[in-house]
């Protein structure tokens, strides 16, 4: 069912920094904070590290050490999309390389029954966007 995966409208927040919402074709609404966009970022690198830290998709970073520094929340400074599957962000820490692919935002929605589903099914998208069913 390809076109469930479609959205019907993006917005993406990028001024009040609250984050970004999905209406999807099938009246299903999505929506994620920066943070976790961010942490769950489908690129090479982020999915090495996320690997390496034996982390789950879109679980935040662990501080590494008692007394992080203080970060800027993520923010997008630019959001472009891509063709009609996916779109891409320039973060404020300057990283650029995840595309976030529809399916992929709609396999990584927070909210509490898509989550339940996850849990059921140990659903995981795994790297560059692609989903492990
Ligand atoms: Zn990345
Ligand atoms: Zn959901």
């Amino acid at each position: 069912m390809p076109s469930d995966t479609e959205p019907k409208s993006v917005r993406v927040n990028k001024t009040t920094g609250k984050g970004m919402e999905i209406d999807w074709k099938d009246a299903h609404q999505s929506v994620y904070t920066f943070q976790y966009l961010r942490d769950a970022c489908p690129c090479a690198h982020c999915d090495e590290e996320r690997d390496k830290e034996g982390r789950e998709f879109g679980q935040p970073v662990r501080p590494t050490s008692l007394l992080p520094m203080f970060k800027d929340p993520p923010r997008p400074t630019e959001v472009t999309p891509i063709g009609k599957y996916a779109i891409a962000f320039v973060w404020n820490d300057g990283h650029q390389h995840g595309i976030y692919s529809w399916d992929l935002l709609r396999a990584l929605c927070p909210c509490a029954e898509c989550k339940a589903v996850r849990e059921t099914n140990k659903l995981k998208p795994g790297g560059s966007g692609a989903i492990a069913r």
